[in-house]
């Protein structure tokens, strides 16, 4: 074959970018001692699967060394990539910012700090295969501290399981393995990567649960603490808002308006009637002050509908803005 031929066919596959079988991608956040171990760990565990799998690790503005580690690694390794986030975003950027680069049908997630176990990862492409489109790892035996991580965990997970009639045991797992383009229906914001499996249930999606490994944390800590259920809550009425509301808002707001409206100007006919016709003193009613509140409430309710009508078509319609800015991209292109 000529040398210009085999030009011609690497350009044809690289403008063809083939899509691989399996994306694995793992937000890093000082978790120098963890990298080698489990981009290795993640290797030997897909290897048997004969999959064409790549591993995305996205370094979210790491400061002990992290980053460094990660790029020579990225540069010594085929199967690896690594993405550098400009600074610290929190974990749902970085999350996002790897289902961005990823390429493969399906996209396992994970954590970068050995907590999670990939040897687990076939177990849930072996469920995904059963015909669902997001797999959710349980971790029924969590290595944490008892009082400060899993109690708090515990009721928001039953809260959770509640408002967004997902039925799941354990929403924190980040051992999750997604249909790709499931992913690319959803946005991500707060810290709502641990409401993909409710954001993939407003999106259709047939989801279940198997139960996986779970590590006590070997090296460096946790990077969150009680202040974070804080957070989980109010990410949480968010999603109760998309999930009942996202696509009609009118109808919560407009059908207050309309009622809270319709309340008043018969309080105001009323009085108006006996002010009219009956020559009775209005000006020290009760009923005038609360016929006023009511129509004006219902004006402004029936408005902020129509104003949430709009931003809503919006939020569908404008084209899709990234959370996050790449700083760089190297490794496997
Ligand atoms: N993480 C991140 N950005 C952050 C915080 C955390 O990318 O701002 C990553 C972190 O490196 C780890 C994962 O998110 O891979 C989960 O964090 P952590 O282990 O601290 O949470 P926990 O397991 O204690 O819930
Ligand atoms: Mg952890």
């Amino acid at each position: 074959m000529s040398s210009s031929s085999l030009e011609n066919r690497i350009l044809f596959s690289v403008l063809d970018s083939p899509q691989l079988d399996l994306s694995v991608v793992v937000p890093i956040y000082n978790e120098a001692e963890s990298i080698e171990t489990l981009v290795q760990a993640i290797a030997d565990a897909v290897a048997p699967t004969n999959l064409n799998y790549e591993i995305i690790c996205v370094d979210d503005g790491s400061k002990d060394g992290s980053t460094q580690i990660l790029t020579n690694l990225a540069n010594s390794r085929v199967d690896l990539k690594a993405v550098i986030l400009r600074r610290n975003y929190g974990q749902t950027p970085a999350m996002a910012a790897g289902f961005e680069s990823a390429a493969g049908k399906v996209i396992v997630t994970l954590d970068g700090d050995l907590q999670n176990d990939p040897a687990d990862i076939p177990m849930l492409l072996a469920k995904l295969d059963e015909g669902y489109d997001l797999v959710s790892g349980w971790r029924q035996k969590r290595q944490d501290a008892a009082l400060t991580r899993l109690l708090p965990s515990k009721i928001a997970n039953a809260i959770i399981a509640r408002v967004t009639g997902v039925k799941l045991h354990d929403y924190g797992c980040s051992l999750k393995a997604y249909r790709a383009e499931l992913i690319a229906d959803m946005n991500l914001y707060g810290e709502l990567h641990r409401f993909l499996p409710a954001l993939a249930y407003i999106e259709g999606a047939r989801i279940t649960e198997v139960p996986v490994r779970h590590h006590a944390r070997r090296f460096g800590q946790s990077k969150y603490g009680l202040g974070r259920t804080i957070r989980v809550v109010m990410d949480l009425l968010t999603v109760y808002f998309m999930k009942k509301f996202l696509t009609r808002p009118m109808h919560v707001f407009g059908l207050g308006g309309v009622i809270s409206l319709a309340t008043g100007i018969a309080m105001g006919t009323y009085l108006t009637v006996v002010k009219l016709f009956f020559n009775q003193n209005i000006g020290d009613r009760p009923l005038l002050i609360l016929a006023v509140l009511l129509i004006i409430t219902g004006v402004n309710l029936f408005c902020f509908g129509l104003v949430t009508e709009l931003l809503m078509r919006t939020y569908h319609e404008s084209q899709r803005r990234p959370i996050y800015r790449i700083r760089d991209i190297f490794g496997k292109q």
